[in-house]
Protein backbone atom coordinates (compact mmCIF):
# COMPACT_ATOMS: atom_id res chain seq x y z
CA UNK A 1 0.00 0.00 0.00
CA UNK A 2 1.64 3.64 -0.99
CA UNK A 3 0.90 6.45 0.99
CA UNK A 4 -1.19 9.22 -0.50
CA UNK A 5 0.71 11.41 -2.34
CA UNK A 6 3.58 9.67 -3.32
CA UNK A 7 5.13 7.25 -5.93
CA UNK A 8 4.75 3.85 -6.04
CA UNK A 9 7.34 1.79 -4.20
CA UNK A 10 7.02 -0.68 -6.51
CA UNK A 11 6.30 0.62 -9.84
CA UNK A 12 9.01 3.43 -10.09
CA UNK A 13 11.10 1.64 -12.80
CA UNK A 14 13.80 4.60 -14.05
CA UNK A 15 12.98 3.56 -17.70
CA UNK A 16 9.37 3.43 -17.89
CA UNK A 17 8.17 5.08 -20.34
CA UNK A 18 4.59 5.23 -19.13
CA UNK A 19 3.15 7.28 -16.56
CA UNK A 20 -0.06 6.69 -14.69
CA UNK A 21 -1.78 8.69 -11.68
CA UNK A 22 -3.98 6.81 -9.80
CA UNK A 23 -7.99 8.53 -7.80
CA UNK A 24 -5.81 8.91 -5.06
CA UNK A 25 -2.71 10.78 -7.00
CA UNK A 26 -0.47 8.26 -6.23
CA UNK A 27 2.24 8.19 -9.69
CA UNK A 28 2.56 4.97 -11.17
CA UNK A 29 5.59 4.28 -13.69
CA UNK A 30 5.91 1.34 -16.10
CA UNK A 31 6.74 0.24 -19.25
CA UNK A 32 4.86 0.63 -22.25
CA UNK A 33 6.08 -2.72 -23.56
CA UNK A 34 4.53 -4.72 -20.94
CA UNK A 35 0.92 -2.59 -20.89
CA UNK A 36 1.17 -3.57 -24.68
CA UNK A 37 1.38 -6.86 -24.46
CA UNK A 38 -0.49 -7.95 -21.58
CA UNK A 39 -3.68 -5.68 -21.74
CA UNK A 40 -5.97 -4.01 -24.65
CA UNK A 41 -7.84 -1.29 -22.62
CA UNK A 42 -5.47 1.15 -21.53
CA UNK A 43 -6.34 5.33 -22.62
CA UNK A 44 -4.86 5.51 -25.92
CA UNK A 45 -3.26 8.65 -24.84
CA UNK A 46 -1.33 6.37 -22.12
CA UNK A 47 0.51 4.54 -25.41
CA UNK A 48 2.22 7.46 -26.76
CA UNK A 49 5.26 7.11 -24.93
CA UNK A 50 7.79 9.51 -24.17
CA UNK A 51 5.37 11.90 -24.01
CA UNK A 52 5.86 12.66 -20.63
CA UNK A 53 2.69 12.88 -19.96
CA UNK A 54 0.78 11.79 -16.37
CA UNK A 55 -2.23 9.72 -17.69
CA UNK A 56 -5.13 10.18 -14.80
CA UNK A 57 -6.65 6.70 -13.72
CA UNK A 58 -10.08 6.45 -11.66
CA UNK A 59 -8.60 3.51 -9.71
CA UNK A 60 -6.95 4.27 -6.46
CA UNK A 61 -3.32 2.90 -5.81
CA UNK A 62 -4.18 0.27 -4.10
CA UNK A 63 -6.05 -1.65 -6.96
CA UNK A 64 -3.11 -0.02 -9.51
CA UNK A 65 -0.84 -2.13 -6.96
CA UNK A 66 -2.34 -5.15 -7.50
CA UNK A 67 -3.29 -4.58 -11.57
CA UNK A 68 0.33 -3.38 -12.76
CA UNK A 69 2.24 -6.81 -10.99
CA UNK A 70 -0.39 -8.96 -14.09
CA UNK A 71 1.63 -6.94 -16.77
CA UNK A 72 5.27 -7.78 -15.32
CA UNK A 73 6.58 -11.46 -15.49
CA UNK A 74 6.86 -11.88 -11.58
CA UNK A 75 5.15 -14.09 -8.91
CA UNK A 76 1.48 -12.68 -9.16
CA UNK A 77 0.16 -11.44 -6.19
CA UNK A 78 -1.44 -13.53 -3.59
CA UNK A 79 -5.16 -12.66 -3.70
CA UNK A 80 -6.10 -15.32 -0.69
CA UNK A 81 -5.53 -12.44 1.47
CA UNK A 82 -7.12 -9.77 -0.48
CA UNK A 83 -10.41 -8.63 0.88
CA UNK A 84 -13.42 -8.58 -1.58
CA UNK A 85 -14.13 -4.88 -1.78
CA UNK A 86 -10.18 -4.68 -3.21
CA UNK A 87 -10.93 -7.77 -5.28
CA UNK A 88 -13.80 -6.72 -6.51
CA UNK A 89 -11.77 -3.12 -7.28
CA UNK A 90 -9.34 -5.50 -9.28
CA UNK A 91 -11.54 -7.54 -11.06
CA UNK A 92 -13.54 -4.38 -12.25
CA UNK A 93 -9.98 -3.23 -13.35
CA UNK A 94 -8.63 -6.14 -14.95
CA UNK A 95 -12.11 -6.45 -17.75
CA UNK A 96 -11.96 -2.53 -17.86
CA UNK A 97 -8.33 -2.43 -18.71
CA UNK A 98 -8.31 -6.16 -20.36
CA UNK A 99 -5.44 -7.67 -18.43
CA UNK A 100 -5.55 -11.11 -19.77
CA UNK A 101 -3.11 -12.53 -17.55
CA UNK A 102 -5.18 -11.58 -14.41
CA UNK A 103 -8.78 -12.21 -16.00
CA UNK A 104 -9.31 -15.85 -15.28
CA UNK A 105 -7.74 -16.37 -11.65
CA UNK A 106 -9.68 -12.79 -10.88
CA UNK A 107 -13.05 -14.18 -12.33
CA UNK A 108 -12.16 -17.87 -9.72
CA UNK A 109 -11.88 -15.60 -6.51
CA UNK A 110 -14.71 -13.50 -7.33
CA UNK A 111 -16.71 -17.04 -7.98
CA UNK A 112 -14.87 -18.38 -4.56
CA UNK A 113 -16.63 -15.27 -2.50
CA UNK A 114 -20.35 -15.79 -3.85
CA UNK A 115 -21.72 -16.93 -0.12
CA UNK A 116 -20.34 -13.94 1.51
CA UNK A 117 -21.24 -11.35 -1.46
CA UNK A 118 -23.45 -12.73 -3.80
CA UNK A 119 -24.66 -9.51 -4.83
CA UNK A 120 -21.51 -7.79 -5.58
CA UNK A 121 -20.10 -11.42 -7.36
CA UNK A 122 -23.51 -11.55 -9.29
CA UNK A 123 -23.07 -7.50 -10.80
CA UNK A 124 -19.22 -8.75 -11.89
CA UNK A 125 -20.59 -11.58 -13.57
CA UNK A 126 -23.34 -10.36 -15.87
CA UNK A 127 -21.25 -7.29 -16.58
CA UNK A 128 -18.59 -9.14 -17.70
CA UNK A 129 -20.52 -12.40 -19.17
CA UNK A 130 -20.05 -15.28 -16.48
CA UNK A 131 -23.62 -16.53 -16.56
CA UNK A 132 -22.20 -19.86 -14.82
CA UNK A 133 -21.35 -17.20 -11.57
CA UNK A 134 -24.69 -15.55 -12.47
CA UNK A 135 -26.48 -18.43 -12.03
CA UNK A 136 -25.26 -19.42 -8.56
CA UNK A 137 -25.31 -16.12 -7.33
CA UNK A 138 -28.50 -15.08 -7.75
CA UNK A 139 -30.32 -17.23 -5.76
CA UNK A 140 -28.05 -15.83 -2.84
CA UNK A 141 -29.01 -12.74 -3.95
CA UNK A 142 -33.05 -13.11 -2.78
CA UNK A 143 -32.16 -13.42 0.73
CA UNK A 144 -30.61 -9.88 0.86
CA UNK A 145 -33.09 -7.04 2.10
CA UNK A 146 -34.80 -5.16 -0.73
CA UNK A 147 -33.31 -2.12 0.36
CA UNK A 148 -29.71 -3.64 -0.17
CA UNK A 149 -30.62 -5.05 -3.80
CA UNK A 150 -32.32 -1.71 -4.34
CA UNK A 151 -28.69 0.34 -3.93
CA UNK A 152 -26.24 -1.85 -5.41
CA UNK A 153 -27.78 -4.09 -8.20
CA UNK A 154 -26.37 -2.44 -11.32
CA UNK A 155 -28.79 -0.09 -12.34
CA UNK A 156 -29.12 -1.86 -15.83
CA UNK A 157 -29.74 -5.38 -14.68
CA UNK A 158 -32.55 -4.17 -11.72
CA UNK A 159 -35.19 -5.22 -14.42
CA UNK A 160 -34.07 -8.50 -14.71
CA UNK A 161 -33.78 -9.17 -10.77
CA UNK A 162 -36.72 -7.81 -10.17
CA UNK A 163 -38.26 -10.75 -12.67
CA UNK A 164 -36.11 -13.18 -11.09
CA UNK A 165 -37.38 -12.06 -7.79
CA UNK A 166 -41.05 -12.17 -9.10
CA UNK A 167 -40.37 -15.99 -9.73
CA UNK A 168 -39.43 -16.95 -6.19
CA UNK A 169 -42.35 -14.74 -4.76
CA UNK A 170 -44.61 -17.36 -7.09
CA UNK A 171 -42.78 -20.48 -5.32
CA UNK A 172 -43.56 -18.91 -1.65
CA UNK A 173 -47.34 -18.40 -2.61
CA UNK A 174 -47.78 -22.21 -4.24
CA UNK A 175 -45.47 -23.31 -1.24
CA UNK A 176 -48.42 -21.46 1.02
CA UNK A 177 -51.39 -22.89 -0.78
CA UNK A 178 -50.11 -27.16 -0.73
CA UNK A 179 -49.32 -26.31 2.74
CA UNK A 180 -53.13 -26.00 3.02
CA UNK A 181 -53.99 -28.29 0.97
CA UNK A 182 -51.81 -31.35 2.14
CA UNK A 183 -53.36 -33.55 4.51
CA UNK A 184 -52.53 -35.81 7.41
CA UNK A 185 -53.69 -39.45 7.36
CA UNK A 186 -50.82 -41.63 9.55
CA UNK A 187 -52.17 -42.20 12.92
CA UNK A 188 -50.67 -40.24 16.04
CA UNK A 189 -47.86 -41.97 17.07
CA UNK A 190 -47.86 -39.69 20.26
CA UNK A 191 -51.56 -40.01 21.54
CA UNK A 192 -52.18 -43.27 19.68
CA UNK A 193 -55.08 -42.17 18.18
CA UNK A 194 -56.02 -41.98 14.98
CA UNK A 195 -56.91 -38.09 14.43
CA UNK A 196 -53.38 -36.84 15.29
CA UNK A 197 -53.76 -33.38 16.67
CA UNK A 198 -50.22 -32.60 15.90
CA UNK A 199 -50.01 -31.94 12.12
CA UNK A 200 -51.79 -28.62 12.46
CA UNK A 201 -49.45 -27.65 14.85
CA UNK A 202 -46.06 -28.88 12.58
CA UNK A 203 -48.47 -27.16 9.57
CA UNK A 204 -48.81 -23.38 11.86
CA UNK A 205 -44.99 -24.00 12.59
CA UNK A 206 -43.80 -24.17 9.18
CA UNK A 207 -46.24 -21.14 7.42
CA UNK A 208 -44.81 -19.00 10.13
CA UNK A 209 -41.40 -19.43 9.25
CA UNK A 210 -41.79 -19.20 5.79
CA UNK A 211 -43.47 -15.53 6.37
CA UNK A 212 -43.78 -13.21 3.32
CA UNK A 213 -39.89 -12.99 2.10
CA UNK A 214 -39.30 -15.43 -0.64
CA UNK A 215 -35.57 -15.67 0.12
CA UNK A 216 -36.79 -18.19 3.27
CA UNK A 217 -37.07 -20.84 0.51
CA UNK A 218 -33.13 -20.93 0.50
CA UNK A 219 -33.41 -22.06 4.24
CA UNK A 220 -36.06 -24.55 3.47
CA UNK A 221 -33.98 -27.38 4.74
CA UNK A 222 -32.91 -25.69 8.36
CA UNK A 223 -36.92 -25.15 8.83
CA UNK A 224 -37.94 -28.66 7.85
CA UNK A 225 -35.62 -30.51 9.71
CA UNK A 226 -36.58 -28.33 13.05
CA UNK A 227 -40.29 -28.95 12.42
CA UNK A 228 -39.42 -33.01 12.19
CA UNK A 229 -38.16 -32.56 15.44
CA UNK A 230 -40.88 -30.94 17.01
CA UNK A 231 -43.50 -32.83 15.01
CA UNK A 232 -42.18 -36.39 14.91
CA UNK A 233 -45.76 -37.63 13.90
CA UNK A 234 -46.37 -35.07 11.30
CA UNK A 235 -43.28 -36.22 9.83
CA UNK A 236 -44.62 -37.79 6.66
CA UNK A 237 -46.77 -34.85 5.35
CA UNK A 238 -43.84 -32.30 6.09
CA UNK A 239 -41.76 -33.89 4.17
CA UNK A 240 -44.12 -34.17 1.14
CA UNK A 241 -45.09 -30.81 1.73
CA UNK A 242 -40.98 -29.99 1.63
CA UNK A 243 -40.34 -31.80 -1.60
CA UNK A 244 -43.17 -29.96 -3.50
CA UNK A 245 -41.31 -26.62 -2.57
CA UNK A 246 -38.10 -27.92 -3.10
CA UNK A 247 -39.42 -29.55 -6.41
CA UNK A 248 -40.27 -25.97 -7.47
CA UNK A 249 -37.55 -24.32 -6.66
CA UNK A 250 -35.41 -26.09 -8.21
CA UNK A 251 -37.30 -25.45 -11.38
CA UNK A 252 -37.03 -21.40 -11.40
CA UNK A 253 -35.23 -20.31 -14.39
CA UNK A 254 -31.43 -19.86 -14.40
CA UNK A 255 -30.83 -15.89 -13.58
CA UNK A 256 -29.39 -15.31 -17.03
CA UNK A 257 -32.45 -16.43 -19.03
CA UNK A 258 -33.67 -13.02 -17.40
CA UNK A 259 -31.12 -11.37 -19.01
ZN1 LIG B 1 -49.63 -36.80 16.60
Amino acid sequence: MVPEGMVSDRFNLPDADVTFRSSDQVIFRVHLRNLETHSDGFPPSAISPGSGEVVDLSEPAATLDLLFQYIYPQRQPDLTEIELPLLSDLAEAVEKYQVYSAMDICKIFMGNGLQDNPLTVLNYAVRHGYPDIADEAAPLTISLPLEEVGMHMHQMYMGSWLRYYGEWQKILELAYAEGWRIGHTSTCRISNSTTCPHWLAARQNVLIKLGARPGVLNDLAMIFTTAHGLYPCAIESLRQWEYFIVVKVKDIPKFRTFL
